[in-house]
């Protein structure tokens, strides 16, 4: 039988990352071993060897068709990581770029990947921005809370096409401020 492969997204500083490591974290205390990857840090590795960049953030600058082929490569590569355990990959549904809207899950993508739940983590615009504004660990995007609302439509849209081309199911999780353990109890209730 195929090994569950669930799939978070959410726009950046949403704190995807950080609610799923949560979950994480309460699966291993429970001896359930789920494999977490990140995508982008897969793609990360292949620009770094490729010497294109030397920080995280400058990859959703790089023209379309690197981030299409890196992308590409990196969805390979997760496929072959699903062969032993249930696996969350952390990630979005779509990707800002300076050329529009990038799918995260193209359909070369999804045919290796073959996700069952598609998770997309959200809140308000408001809340998205302040968390940018306080994560100095990374180049977060500072834009407009109209055009963070305006990218979590369209994480919306693409997400739900993902459902539509692989038959699996998207689930909204919120994870508002001070509110966490509740988008966590969301997700692990997904996961067990
Ligand atoms: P993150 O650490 O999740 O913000 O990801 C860092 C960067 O990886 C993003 O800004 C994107 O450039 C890239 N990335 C992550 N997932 C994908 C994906 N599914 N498709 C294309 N690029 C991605
Ligand atoms: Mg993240």
């Amino acid at each position: 039988m195929k090994n569950k492969l669930v799939v978070v997204t959410g726009v950046p500083g949403v704190g995807g990352t950080t609610l799923t490591q949560k979950a994480m974290d309460v699966l291993k205390e429970e001896g359930i071993n789920y494999k977490m990857v990140n995508f982008g840090t897969i793609m990360f590795e292949v620009a770094k060897s490729e010497n294109l960049i030397e920080d995280r953030d400058q990859m959703r600058k790089l023209d379309p068709d690197t981030q299409k082929r890196i992308q590409k490569m990196a969805g390979r590569k997760i496929s072959e990581m699903t062969a032993d355990s249930p696996v969350i990959v952390d990630t979005h549904s779509t990707v800002k770029t300076p050329m529009g809207y990038l799918p995260g899950l193209p359909k070369w993508v999804l045919d290796e990947l073959n996700p069952d739940i598609i998770v997309i983590v959200e809140t308000t615009g408001d809340e998205i921005l302040m968390r940018r504004i306080g994560d100095g660990s990374r180049n977060r995007d500072l834009e407009s809370t109209g055009n963070i609302e305006e990218h979590q439509f369209m994480n919306r849209c693409a997400a739900m096409t993902y459902g539509v081309l692989t038959g699996a199911t998207v689930k909204i999780i919120k994870n508002k401020d001070k509110l966490l353990e509740e988008g966590v109890e969301e997700l692990l209730s997904i996961l067990k």
